[in-house]
């Protein structure tokens, strides 16, 4: 029964210039959200709002599942559209309207009539007076309330008519684009996905960077973390995903520095490496999975040591979670399943027994000169040899 559905969004912060960039941006993510959905679908805004018009038959709960999914959305209204043919006419399409959507009908209501076009014959008190009427007569159970009500029922009368009642929640934040970009470290793990969702929920758009290391680490593991992008991506739009080979870095450290250090160190070129591709491609930030205390390399001591390498900001918007919510929110996105799948990754096979918990930066900086010699050259193939997996659903 329904044709199409009225997108609400929170104005605040957005009023003045930055509201049509905002809409805009909106507008292209919700785009991108039903390319995936059956049906031809017409994207527009009117007068401060965004309009999704079915042009074919669609699935319902897909296209509520796919808005669902875009950021920026607080609201999703399901619309019936009726051409104007009276308003006696319009008058029983409401009470069947009524019939359809709210079976059991011991609620109260309020009409809500918005005239937008003015050569309508009737002004909005009246249409609410006399429809609040038309609905008593039909449902003698149905009570006015218009303070409370539990179903609002709005009459839009514009060139057709709108009738829409409810309002299923959208998953609130800022369109993708509208924040800047960001560089999120992806690993296989369950924090990460976690961690690019929350960035992307602002507003950022997310490119990804992962330290790939075969083969101690298998192309399933590869496989997985492309997969976790897909994923993400459903939110944030296509995620440019870079694969670096870590391999040669890690051995070189794994040879030459003490092996409780080897995680510091190597997580310490990975933030070095990521950041120089963020500086590339214009990304104003990174974004990791860390959490304060989670493992020896997320104490705060460690911390001091991987964030002194970056200039760059470096964003961990779990660094208060407990694992628990973590994984609460990576079922809630999808990407637990996926997440847990048994593969490797590249810091597991390098893992020392006895990691330091508490590294002195200085130690640590002393300890990577023993790298002299040949990172620089190592690191500058690892750039070079960036392979590029564009990732969309
Ligand atoms: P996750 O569940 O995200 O893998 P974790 O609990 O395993 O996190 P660490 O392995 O210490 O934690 O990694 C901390 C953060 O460093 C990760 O959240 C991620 O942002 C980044 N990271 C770790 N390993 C990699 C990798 N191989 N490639 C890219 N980023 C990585
Ligand atoms: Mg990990």
């Amino acid at each position: 029964m329904f044709t199409a559905f009225l997108i609400k969004y929170a104005e605040i912060g957005i009023k003045g210039r930055n509201r049509h960039l905002f809409e805009d941006a909106l507008i292209q993510q919700i785009k991108y959200a039903l390319k995936k959905c059956e049906g031809k679908f017409l994207i527009h805004k009117t007068q401060g709002r965004i309009h999704v018009d079915a042009q074919t038959e669609f699935d319902f709960d897909e296209v509520v599942e796919h808005l669902q999914r875009v950021f920026g959305i607080s609201g999703i209204c399901p619309v019936v559209y009726v051409e104007d043919e009276g308003f006696e006419k319009l008058c029983d399409t409401v009470i069947q309207y009524i019939a359809d959507v709210y079976p059991d009908r011991n609620k109260t209501f309020k009409v809500n009539a918005r005239r937008a076009r003015k050569n309508y014959p009737k002004e909005s008190m009246a249409i609410n007076m006399d429809m609040g009427e038309a609905i008593l007569n039909a449902y003698p159970e149905m009570s006015v309330d218009v303070h409370n009500p539990d179903i609002m029922l709005n009459i839009e009368v514009r060139e057709k008519i709108y009738i829409y009642s409810e309002i299923i929640p959208g998953p609130g934040g800022m369109p993708v684009g509208t924040g800047g970009k960001a560089m999120l470290l992806l690993s296989g793990g369950i924090d990460s996905p976690v961690a690019g969702y929350m960035i992307a929920k602002r507003g950022v758009k997310i490119d990804a960077v992962y330290f790939h290391a075969p083969p101690y680490t298998s192309d399933r593991a590869k496989q997985k973390v492309v997969d976790l992008a897909r994923i993400v991506s459903r939110y944030t739009g296509p995620i440019y995903l870079h694969v670096i080979n870590f391999t040669d870095i890690q051995l070189y450290i794994h040879e030459k520095c003490p092996h409780e250090e080897l995680t510091i160190i190597m997580r310490r070129y990975m933030m070095r490496i990521a950041e120089h591709i963020a500086k590339e491609t214009e990304c104003q930030g990174l974004i990791t999975g860390e959490s304060i205390g989670q493992v020896a390399s997320q104490t705060m001591s460690s911390l001091i040591a991987t964030n002194e390498v970056c200039e760059l900001p470096v964003y961990r918007p779990l660094i208060g979670f407990d694992k628990q919510e973590i994984v609460e929110v990576s079922e809630k996105i999808g990407t637990f399943e996926t997440s847990i799948q048994p593969f490797e990754d590249c810091c597991t096979i390098f893992v020392a027994k006895h990691p330091v918990t508490k590294p002195n930066v200085n130690v640590i900086r002393k300890h990577e000169r023993y790298l002299d010699e040949k990172i620089d050259e190592l690191v500058k193939t690892a750039l070079e040899t960036d392979e590029l997996i564009i990732v969309s659903e």
